[in-house]
């Protein structure tokens, strides 16, 4: 049997590609020369499969699809606050190239418009950083989210820059505030350089997939960013990663995603999936006219929107039973599934509404896959308090889903491998 995802993906594939509206980019002149025609959709999971249908072979450049990541880069590198001193968070609702600096400090406004993006490339890097070495470290981390070295399009690079006077017209301006405190002209070329990597709709699908799967690139296994970037950076795309469209994007698609003018387009979906689309051209906002379609598409058809969740966790307490009986006897929680603070709130109510009796109290985690840490310190508080209250608490626990369970003062409780343990 085929696999049925490809076939999905050559059928949306078909359904976009008669339209033929919208215009490749033009203000870099060497983009205008692109094949408007390519077309690819490319679906990795964040366990490493990649399903593509098109042209998933076909290598253009990066773009503003470069911003979410050289953000990341910049926040691994530097931390938090030094970052969000000189770039906002804030949507500025305006097109990518606009000359939005909050007033007052000239901070831009995101890390998603070009002036947000350009100071974001200054503070790749180690501060102190040479131009050359800002710009290899970019290359180099982008290289490690797509999980193979990527190149640059020198061409694509030589003719932006040619072309490049609103970007260092934004880049003097940053200089004049203070915010940029490097040579505007070698951030700029810097900038330029990171939005002419060259990727295929492939690479981008894996480095979406690196952000929905925590920072690990699926393939390579390796940890690109820590946690806490990756929150920010999908946080930033769902906010502002479409521009002027933002808003529209998060109600009706609801993926955070960015879309770069060479036509790239990226979505990932915590936890699932990246997706990638490629088709050069574009909407008024910037932003592909049959990526987004298929954007579209494939949130409604699959099901992918951030806000869109699985029914409520129902059934973490999977059974509620006594085993044994006499003195002997064990009540037991029989838990279920992946447990978050809602399923723990259910395991906490169930104990409550329950009050054991009996003096052993087991809760068997045989068919738990994951425990969230606030679901964790939940369980331990019940246990802790379970064994103030006199009982003898039990975790079946044979594949340490809950590993070193201290519930601490005052609390006791015993692992073993089956709830019959539990049992005198
Ligand atoms: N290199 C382009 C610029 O800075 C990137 C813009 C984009 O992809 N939206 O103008």
């Amino acid at each position: 049997m085929r696999s049925i995802i490809p076939d999905y993906l050559t059928e949306a594939l078909g359904d976009v590609e008669p339209d033929s509206s919208g215009h490749p980019a033009a203000y870099i002149p060497e983009l205008a020369t692109a094949d408007p025609e390519r077309l690819a959709a490319v679906v990795a999971t964040v366990d490493g499969e990649v399903y593509g249908a098109g042209d998933t072979g076909t290598a253009f450049t990066i773009q503003s699809i470069s911003k979410p990541f050289a953000y990341a880069l910049a926040l691994a590198d530097r931390g938090f606050d030094p970052v969000l001193a000189k770039v906002g968070v804030e949507p500025s609702g305006e097109a990518f190239n606009e000359v939005s600096l909050e007033s007052g400090t000239g901070r831009p406004l995101n890390p998603m418009i070009n002036a947000g993006a350009i100071t974001v490339h200054a503070l790749a890097g180690p501060a102190g950083a040479t131009p050359a070495e800002r710009v290899e470290r970019v290359v180099r981390g982008l290289s490690a989210f797509a999980g193979r070295r990527l190149t640059t399009d020198e061409a694509v690079c030589a003719s932006e820059m040619e072309h490049a006077h609103r970007n260092l017209a934004i880049a003097h301006m940053l200089r004049s505030h203070g915010i940029l405190t490097e040579d505007p002209r070698a951030v700029v070329d810097g900038y330029t350089r990171q939005c002419s990597v060259l990727v295929t709709a492939r690479d981008l699908a894996l480095m979406a997939a690196t952000l929905a799967n925590r920072g690990v690139n699926p393939l390579t296994g390796e940890q690109v960013v820590r946690e806490p970037v990756v929150r920010q950076v999908l946080s930033v795309m769902f906010t502002c990663g479409m521009y002027d469209a933002a808003g529209d994007w998060a109600t009706q698609v609801g993926i955070p995603a960015k879309s770069g003018v060479a036509g790239g387009l990226i979505g990932a979906l915590p936890g699932q999936i990246g997706i990638a689309t490629f088709s050069p051209r574009l909407d008024p906002h910037g932003n592909s006219v049959r990526g987004v379609s298929l954007f579209e598409r494939f949130s409604s058809d699959m099901g992918m929107h951030v806000m869109e969740v699985p029914a409520a966790a129902r059934a973490v307490v999977r059974s509620n039973h006594v085993l044994g009986g006499g003195p002997g006897a064990v009540r037991v929680f029989q838990l279920q599934g992946g447990i978050g603070f809602a399923g723990a709130e259910r395991v906490v109510r169930e104990t409550l509404d329950t009050a054991p009796a009996e003096a052993r109290v087991a809760f068997d985690l045989t068919r738990v896959h994951a425990i969230d840490d606030v679901a964790r310190r939940m369980l331990l508080e019940v246990t802790r308090r379970l064994t103030l209250d006199g009982h003898e608490v039990y975790l079946v626990d044979p594949e340490s889903v809950l590993p070193d369970p201290d519930p601490g003062d005052g609390g006791r409780v015993t692992v073993v491998g089956n709830a019959e343990e539990a049992a005198p």
